[in-house]
């Protein structure tokens, strides 16, 4: 059978990886190494953002070997290169659907049929959402499911904030959101934290956050922008209104396995089902890790762990079966891998009117007044994970455009006063000018493609 709509690639993978986090990159490390040379899809936007869940924390401050803690995104960048450096292959797009069926197996992704003898599912979980009447109408206008990435925006600054949720993602929001706003309010449904007794501790003991207890949110309200939250007493059913002008989601996650309802055994709540501590599921040669098959541990060290014993299944299962064919490495040593290249803030010392890509105010205001082609502004803050994302994205687009369009960064942080004429509402937003005239806008994470269908028609329509 083959996947409707898309080209057949006659090549067949040692073994493809879905999913980009912890687990599968730690995968595609094992799996590089043996000279399998992997195939990663990293996802796109079906199963969250590229990166998975560590792209939308501050600190992790319990992966072994950071004795002083480093930032999600910061570790995802550190594990991807290293996965990189020892040869794997990655395809930024989202895995559309799958044919377990027939062997090899069968992916469309990208509007092409990939075809693999063993498959590593390490698509983790998603942010949930509590569904109020009004959600829609206040989404990313007071309603966010990312504190991190969203903190930082102008509207939140010294107002009265409130986070959903009891565990640990909960309590880490609350607490990084009191450096934004004037107060928090954790909203708990029951009568106890579930985070960890550290993290709980850092929110019992802060007078900026006040936790109420046994509470519901049933719906929102307000006019451009969120204002009030009408609250419910579940013990004693009593309503209330709280103001607030910004309300962050962190109430769990639900498992990506929408593609693999019939295809593999997944329990009652939609997690792929292995046996205990092992990473095979029920169909031979394709193997799970990560929190796609975990609703325990959770953790990016057990997300990464489970990614290595996958690995090891599936080369012992390719040899055994025959169906290994090793690619010998170039070079037996790799070279180094560039996670260090970093873009200092210009100002009149080091401004440069044709450099495509340029950080901070300065450039903007030069380059909005004095550049004559398409500028892209990408707007961020410090800790916002779908910003790693997509500045290498912005990064490529530019290069694909050889100088005929350029790129700022600013940092919301750094450049408040920027952020608040620009109507900047989260990170990360990306503007197109051209002549000083806004052309488009976009938020969050989006393909390359978008961002070049919209400069190409600018320049076309200059000819
Ligand atoms: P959890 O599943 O641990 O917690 C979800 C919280 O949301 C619970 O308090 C739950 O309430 C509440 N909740 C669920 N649904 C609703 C709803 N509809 N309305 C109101 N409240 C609701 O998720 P987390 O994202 O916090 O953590 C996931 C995993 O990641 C955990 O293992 C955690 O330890 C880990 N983590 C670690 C971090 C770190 O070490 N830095 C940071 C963040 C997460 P109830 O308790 O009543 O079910």
């Amino acid at each position: 059978m083959s996947i409707k709509g898309s080209s057949v690639n006659e090549q067949i993978e040692n073994l493809v990886i879905i999913g980009s986090g912890p687990a599968g990159y730690t995968a595609a490390i094992y799996a590089a190494r043996a000279n399998l040379q992997p195939l990663l899809i990293t996802g796109f936007q079906a199963g969250g953002i590229p990166g998975g869940q560590l792209m939308t924390t501050t600190f992790v401050e319990n992966f072994p070997g950071f004795p002083d803690g480093v930032m999600g995104p910061e570790l995802m960048d550190l594990i991807k290169a290293q996965a990189i450096r020892w040869g794997t292959k990655t395809l930024e797009a989202d895995a559309k659907s799958f044919d377990l069926t027939s062997k090899p197996f069968k992916i469309k992704a990208d509007s092409s049929e990939i075809q693999t003898h063993s498959l590593i599912i390490s698509t983790g979980a998603r942010a949930n959402r509590l569904s109020l009447p009004k959600e829609e109408m206040f989404w990313s206008r007071g309603i966010s499911a990312c504190a991190i990435c969203d903190g930082a925006t102008p509207q939140f600054n010294k107002e009265i904030l409130a986070v959903v949720g009891g565990g640990d993602s909960a309590c880490e929001e609350a607490f990084y959101l009191t450096k934004f706003g004037s107060h928090v309010h954790l909203l708990v449904r029951s009568d106890k934290l579930r985070a960890s007794a550290a993290m709980a501790d850092r929110v019992l003991n802060n007078p900026l956050i006040t936790i109420h207890w046994n509470t519901e949110v049933i719906d929102v309200e307000g006019e451009e922008w969120l204002k009030n939250l009408k609250l419910k007493n579940i013990k004693t059913n009593s309503q209330m209104n709280l103001s607030a002008k910004g309300l962050f989601y962190a109430i769990g996650h639900t498992p990506n396995t929408k593609y693999f309802i019939n295809q593999l055994k997944l329990d009652h709540r939609g997690y792929i089902v292995t046996p205990p501590g092992r990473p095979e599921t029920s169909i031979e040669g394709v193997f799970a890790a990560g929190d796609v098959a975990d609703s325990e541990w959770r953790q990016g060290i057990t997300a990464a762990s489970s990614g290595c014993k996958a690995a090891l299944a599936a080369e012992r299962w390719l040899t055994q079966n025959n169906l290994a064919k090793l690619i010998k490495k170039e070079n037996l040593e790799p070279p180094k891998s560039n996670t260090t290249k970093k873009i200092e803030i210009s100002n009149q010392n080091n401004y440069q009117q044709n450099a495509i890509w340029q950080k901070g105010s300065y450039a903007l205001r030069r380059l909005y007044h004095e550049s004559k082609i398409p500028l892209l502004v990408i707007f961020t803050s410090t800790n916002c994970g779908p910003c790693h994302v997509l500045k290498p994205q912005i990064m490529r687009v530019l290069e694909d455009f050889k100088g005929c369009v350029q790129g700022v960064e600013i940092n919301i942080e750094e450049d408040q006063e920027i952020a608040i004429q620009a109507g900047i509402t989260g990170t990360p937003t990306i503007q197109l000018f051209k002549n000083k005239v806004l052309q488009k806008q976009w938020q969050g994470v989006k393909q390359r493609s978008e961002f070049k269908n919209a400069i190409t028609e600018i320049i076309n329509s200059q000819k």
